[in-house]
């Protein structure tokens, strides 16, 4: 039997990182001792109350049913709450927030509630990959928007063409942004808000990042600005903030239709998410921060660290205000791919090509700075020695 992937699946670019994991791995096997900055997943383990909400609700009966609907009403609670303590942005519990299996799960939902086929979908370029595969898999089309240094990596609303505008029916933003780590201020989201409701299209915040920021400068959420819950929705993740990769909890939230449609297709794809690791979501979220005090502190200084140490060596970076990723100018005459193999050869370092993110990523390098100070300093030692 002849068997096919679908149309829509072969769409789906191949994995450009692939070149560069058979890379470490080889590196590996000749018993190079890798110091990897590729992943954007946090080396530092959860905080224990959260691990212990989780292990108590486990045991319960209730907790080990199917879970079903649009999460814990006490979980979406304490998401209001939250959303109100930290953006003083008042959400309806029942209507206005979902829970999801990690943001990026819904992040490639909405798709299917919202996209018909050869609708566009507007994407930011880099950008994190699902928002534009999403798009491929629901049949629409992606119309991608630079974001460029010389617009502080913000994408330029003016120069989406007017038909393309017409038929869009998501737009894409994130802020704090990965791979770039730009931030911006209510001002673009205001602009977002006004181009949205221009041309009718729903908005996608995706805001996992919101609190992994520096200097004491808190991000603002895109429901802060008038008229957002018109028009759009915000995706927030556990993930990052509280370093509950593998858990898999985030929730979406905002316009209530727009949070319908989202938790329809969900109702058909998924039946929520472990209401044991929703119960760890409630102890993240109202439990004590001083644990995102610390994660905060931990990243600032690896980030000190490092861009300082960059820096001496002559490469130009400005220093991230917030995430947890360093976008660095690939040295003169090298494209960010090649970048990457030196750094893995000469170094023994893993980054991402700028590329892998889009086509404006050419000419930037991502480290991610997931390894401790010590490492990160010996990454700095091994780069100063590389011969370009
Ligand atoms: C890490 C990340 C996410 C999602 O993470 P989940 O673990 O699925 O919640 C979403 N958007 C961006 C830009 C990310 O980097």
């Amino acid at each position: 039997m002849q068997i096919e992937f679908s149309d829509k699946l072969k769409k789906i670019p191949p994995y450009l990182f692939i070149e560069i994991d058979n890379k470490k791995k080889q590196a590996r096997e000749k018993g190079v001792d890798v110091i990897d900055l590729g992943v954007g997943d946090p080396d530092l383990p959860t905080p224990d109350h959260i691990v212990e909400a989780a292990n108590k609700a486990m045991r319960i009966l209730d907790n080990q049913r199917y879970p079903f609907g649009m999460g814990l009403l006490a979980f979406r609670q304490a998401v209001a709450d939250w959303y109100k303590k930290r953006f003083n942005v008042t959400l309806d519990p029942a209507t206005e927030i979902v829970a999801l299996a990690g943001s990026k799960e819904g992040i490639y939902h909405i798709h299917d509630a919202f996209v018909n086929p050869n609708a566009d979908v507007l994407v930011p370029e880099p950008g994190y990959p699902v928002y534009a595969n999403g798009t491929l898999l629901s049949g629409g089309q992606n119309y991608f928007m630079p974001l460029k240094k010389e617009n502080h990596f913000l994408p330029d609303l003016h120069a989406v063409p007017h038909n393309v505008a017409q038929k869009a029916a998501l737009m894409f933003i994130n802020y704090p942004n990965n791979p770039t780590a730009a931030c911006t201020d209510k001002k673009f989201f205001e602009k977002a808000v006004k181009f949205a409701k221009q041309h009718n299209i729903i908005v996608c915040h995706d805001a996992a990042y919101s609190e992994m920021y520096y200097d004491g400068e808190k991000p603002p959420s895109f429901l802060e600005v008038e008229g957002a819950k018109e028009v759009g929705i915000e995706f927030h993740s556990l993930s990052k903030t509280y370093c509950m990769t593998g858990w898999r909890i985030g929730w979406a939230c905002g316009n209530a239709k727009v949070i319908q449609g989202l938790a329809k297709v969900k109702e058909n794809v998924d039946s929520g998410v472990f209401q044991a690791v929703q119960y760890a979501g409630i102890a993240a979220l109202t439990g004590d921060q001083s644990c995102v005090e610390d994660m905060r502190k931990t990243f600032q200084e690896r980030r000190d660290v490092f861009v300082n140490g960059l820096v001496k060596l002559g490469w130009k970076i400005s220093k991230p205000k917030a995430s947890f990723y360093v976008w660095a100018e690939v040295p003169p005459r090298y494209t960010s791919m090649h970048c990457v193999t030196v750094l893995l050869e000469q170094a023994g370092i893993v980054a991402t090509p700028g590329i892998g993110f889009g086509p404006s990523g050419e000419g930037y390098v991502r480290f991610a700075l997931t390894q401790n100070k010590k490492r990160l300093n010996e990454a700095l030692q091994r780069i100063e020695k590389i011969k370009w």
